[in-house]
């Protein structure tokens, strides 16, 4: 059999599952191009304290590697991080690694791809799979003097662990899910712990807790229970998404339970404070067993005003209030709109990704860009990731992939593009469907691009999941079938 060559960027959850996915099902001649010096993307950058995932170990994993050795519900980001690298160096990804290689640029000539990487290799490829994640590259805010604070200055996906917290004041930016998971974390740790809310939160409250050693031996024992776990947290996970979806009796439940987790806050000028002015969900919804039991205590102040500018010394609000800290992290959150660039890519015809995506991230089916033939990418634009793990989509979408090789193998085509008329309808059903979500609900989020309407997929997980599975409609594709004369 004709072996395409494939390039994959990336060596997060997305990358190694289409690793997996590719040797599976006997593609051997791959390259997994990794920036970093190891496995796991989000879960190999983000150190910070406290870091939890918030969907359940039995449901953040893949289905081809179940894990009976999870030690709690709620994964902590070591736990995780092992795992991906456990997978990957089982499945001997290790050989198809080429860890310290950031590609640099990617553009198509002659029916393939030739990727330019920072070893300065230039190497062609007959397709080209990004899987560079969309939370990767941090976003640091435009604070007047921030360069000019005394002390260390972290952003929470690059915690510097030589940064000794003894005795510290610390400052945290940001009150999203990182943030109210720093504080939890750094809350009785340092002598001081100051969060500056620009906007407050719903959180679901939730209980983490470990699994006992006769669990373990038991799932270990009998692996369909892992895949009875999994069942039931995917069903759990399809209701819930019917709340971000629909107006109806879920999402009201969920505002009912996230209002009444308020409640627990007894200082009616703190609950004041952290009480959200849009509906549950609206943003990511923050799952945290903790937070509020931590934001209540002496040594932690939540500062609503907002930040004027930042002196070596501290934090001075529009108050004209001075916040003496000693450590400042930023909880701000990431480019999500980048995707692959900064890096240059060039489609058919000279066609840039930054002419493609002029006015916000846009694909067809989440994977595929016209004018950019045989180029897929995992997780991408208006894939379904509001609070729903990414191991299923990508696991869903690395089987579309697989079955777009298999007809180029077959010898269907040498490369293949959905048409524009496609892409454009298929982007103008989800942005007619846009206004039914939550997400549009009267809030500011990541979510929302240039136009102001979300870039996430706007109905269930599950119908995409059905969607990308299915075998494509070669109507909506241009296959070019020169691949007669390459034989
Ligand atoms: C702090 C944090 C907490 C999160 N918590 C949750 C959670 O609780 N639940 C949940 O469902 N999701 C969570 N997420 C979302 C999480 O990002 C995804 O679930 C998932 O890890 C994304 O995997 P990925 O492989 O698609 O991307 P990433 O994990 O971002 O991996 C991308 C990889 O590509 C590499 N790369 C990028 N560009 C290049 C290049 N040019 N050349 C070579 N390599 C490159 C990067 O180094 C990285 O290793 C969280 C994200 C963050 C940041």
């Amino acid at each position: 059999m004709n072996q395409p060559r494939i390039a994959i960027v990336g060596a997060g959850i997305s990358g190694i599952g289409m690793g997996v996915a590719l040797q599976r099902a006997g593609f051997t001649d791959f390259t997994l191009y990794e920036k970093a010096a190891d496995y796991g993307g989000t879960w190999r950058d983000n150190t910070y304290p406290g870091l939890v995932c918030d969907v359940p170990s039995r449901y953040y994993q893949f289905t081809f590697a179940m894990n009976p050795e999870w030690t709690q519900l709620y994964s902590t980001g070591p736990e995780i991080q092992g795992y991906l690298a456990g997978v990957a160096r089982g499945h001997g990804l290790d050989r198809r690694t080429e860890f310290g290689t950031e590609v640099i640029g990617a553009d198509f000539r002659d029916e393939g791809w030739l990727v330019t990487t920072s070893t300065g290799a230039v190497e062609r490829f007959d397709f080209v799979i990004f899987a560079t994640g969309f939370l990767h590259h941090p976003n640091r805010p435009d604070i007047a003097g921030l360069d000019d604070f005394a002390g260390p200055v972290m952003h929470s996906a690059r915690w510097d662990h030589e940064v000794d917290l003894t005795g510290k004041r610390v400052g945290v930016i940001g009150t999203g899910s990182t943030g109210t998971q720093l504080v939890s974390a750094l809350a009785g740790q340092v002598p001081k712990v100051v969060m500056f809310q620009r906007t407050p939160q719903w959180i679901l409250p939730t209980v983490n807790k470990p699994y006992r050693a006769l669990t373990k031996r038991l799932y270990r024992r009998v692996p369909a229970l892992s895949r009875l776990a999994y069942q039931v947290n995917r069903g759990f996970f399809a209701a819930f998404s019917q709340g971000l979806v629909h107006q109806g009796r879920i999402r009201s439940l969920i505002q009912w339970v996230v209002a009444r987790n308020l409640r627990s806050v007894e200082d009616p000028e703190l609950r004041r404070k952290l009480t959200p002015d849009y509906q549950a969900m609206c943003k990511r919804l923050v799952v945290s067993d903790r937070f509020y039991t931590a934001v209540q205590r002496p040594d932690v102040e939540l500062v609503t005003d907002g930040i004027d500018k930042v002196r070596p010394d501290g934090v001075v609000t529009a108050d004209g209030v001075l916040h003496e800290l000693d450590i400042l992290v930023l909880a701000t959150g990431f480019d999500s709109h980048a995707y692959m660039r900064p890096m240059p890519v060039t489609g058919a015809g000279g066609r840039t990704l930054n002419q493609e995506w002029a006015n916000g991230p846009r694909a067809f089916e989440g994977v595929m860009l016209p004018d950019f033939p045989n180029l897929f990418m995992l997780v991408g634009p208006h894939s379904p990731f509001a609070n729903h793990p990414l191991t299923a989509v990508a696991e869903a979408q690395s089987s579309r992939i697989v079955g777009w090789l298999e007809r180029w193998q077959a010898g269907e085509f040498a490369t293949v593009a959905p048409t524009r008329a496609a892409t454009d309808r298929y982007n103008a059903r989800m942005r007619a469907a846009a206004p039914g979500t939550v997400w549009t609900t009267g809030c500011q989020s990541w979510y929302l691009g240039k136009d102001g309407l979300p870039e996430l997929w706007p109905w269930s997980p599950s119908r995409y999941e059905k969607l990308i599975r299915r075998t494509p409609d070669s109507v909506d594709y241009q296959l070019d079938p020169r691949v007669m004369s390459r034989k």
